[in-house]
């Protein structure tokens, strides 16, 4: 066979896969997704069935559960999942967490903790910004103080995803005041619920509570809890920075959600208009499309790049950029096109298995999803940041 017709095999497979093991919720979960994290219960249902087909996790090493593909074979993974809307895996176990423990964990970390994560069984999420401390994470406060065989933690954190569905953390601590601020950071796991730990949801621009701050006041942590050494939790963040290296799917995702926003601008209203026979809005459209590809393209490009052995380096930056900007505009015309009447504000019909509303799910989405996508400028390093880095790789060159 040859590489392009086993790859069309394993596409038919994913298919497949997806029509026989995804319910109505989980379908349902993932049309409703406004944001980059899908409705929890419903993700990690998800979840739950492609761990036990062994398709959970497929960038991480075969013998702790990863899936062996090829890059070209996960991009086609992510590609059917996004076609068919399922609602993408959150990421803090499966690219965060996990990424840390396979790099710096102990032997007992690795077996008691990596099982569990593939699973869902325990869902962390991810303690690193604090007020005053998100692009310059280095700035961190939140103090871990050795107390015997303990960390005592004092501090609050900020942003915290889905917090209020975790059973564990993962946070950086400042366990050191000494030398430059990078080097005083431990990497800490954590239960929630310890005594002196507090969530409090924040409720986003799109209605929903996805982001909580975290407070500390003497949380006792065991030091057995820490990963890698005491002081050197920058080099396990910057680690799982680089694990992903590059292999983003962003691209995956814009594809076919233009092709959707394209079929919505061609049905035909009450007076047989379709919004694409708006000249302006059809170039729009069209103009979309090809930032669409663009984006895809030059994913696949950085992917070849990895298969000889390059790093991404400032490409990932470049394709944050570009990737959320993409996604930003998409939003922005999906909203357009939606008109007046994506103005509705019905969280309780964007509820998984709510009644049926008076108003399209185009509808009833479109807004909670630009309102929520302003945010994907700023996390995972805010765009300027990344420019920074863009500019200072150039000058460098
Ligand atoms: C939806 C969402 C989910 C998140 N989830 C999590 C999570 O689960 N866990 C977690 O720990 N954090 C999370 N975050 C936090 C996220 O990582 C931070 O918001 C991000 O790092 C930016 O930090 P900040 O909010 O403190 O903004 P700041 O760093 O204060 O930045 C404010 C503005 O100043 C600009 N700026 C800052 N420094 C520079 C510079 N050197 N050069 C040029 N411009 C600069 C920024 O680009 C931005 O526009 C999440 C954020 C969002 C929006």
């Amino acid at each position: 066979m040859t590489e392009d017709r086993s790859l069309e095999a394993f596409r038919d497979e994913v298919r497949a896969f997806i029509r026989e093991s995804a319910t109505e919720e989980i379908r349902e979960a993932g049309r409703k997704t406004t944001s980059v994290f899908a409705p929890f219960k419903q993700a990690m249902a998800w979840q739950r069935i492609l761990a036990d087909k062994g398709w959970v996790a497929p960038s991480w090493p075969q013998e702790y559960g990863g899936t062996g593909w090829s890059l070209e074979q996960r991009y086609v993974f992510a590609q059917e999942c996004n076609r068919a809307q399922m609602p993408p895996i959150l990421p803090q176990n499966l690219q965060m967490v996990g990424p840390a423990i396979l790099g710096f964990g102990s032997d007992a970390q690795k077996e008691e903790l990596l099982p569990r994560m593939l699973s869902g069984e325990d869902f962390w999420c991810q303690g690193y910004s604090e007020p005053g401390a998100g692009s310059d994470l280095a700035a961190l406060k939140c103090r871990a103080d050795r107390d015997g065989d303990d960390y005592i933690l004092n501090g609050s954190k900020i942003w915290t995803t889905y917090a209020q569905h975790a059973n564990k953390m993962f946070a950086l601590v400042r366990t050191s005041s000494e030398g430059k601020p990078q080097q005083g950071i431990t990497f800490l796991l954590l239960d929630m619920g310890l005594p002196g730990m507090e969530v409090r949801p924040i409720l986003g621009l799109d209605g929903a509570p996805e982001q909580c701050e975290v407070f500390f006041s003497d949380v006792r942590v065991p030091c057995a809890n820490r990963v890698g050494e005491e002081n050197e939790g920058w080099t396990v963040a910057k680690y799982v920075l680089e694990f992903e290296r590059g292999g983003s799917t962003m691209g995956a995702w814009l594809v076919p959600a233009v092709e959707r926003l394209r079929e919505q601008c061609e049905q035909v209203d009450e007076l047989g208009q379709r919004r694409l026979d708006d000249p302006v809005l059809a170039r729009r459209l069209e103009a979309l499309e090809i930032e669409a590809l663009a984006v895809e393209h030059t994913e696949k490009r950085v992917n070849a790049g990895l298969k000889h052995g390059q790093n991404p380096g400032p490409m990932a930056s470049l394709l944050k950029i570009l990737g959320t900007e993409v996604m930003q505009r998409f939003s922005e015309l999906q909203l357009e096109v939606t008109g007046l009447r994506s103005l509705v504000y019905d969280p309780g019909a964007l509820e998984i298995g709510a009644a049926p509303s008076d108003f399209s799910e185009d509808e009833l989405l479109a807004m909670p999803y630009y309102m929520n996508t302003r945010a994907a400028s700023i996390y995972a390093g805010s765009n300027e940041v990344q420019r920074s880095l863009l500019a200072k790789a150039v000058m460098a060159g």
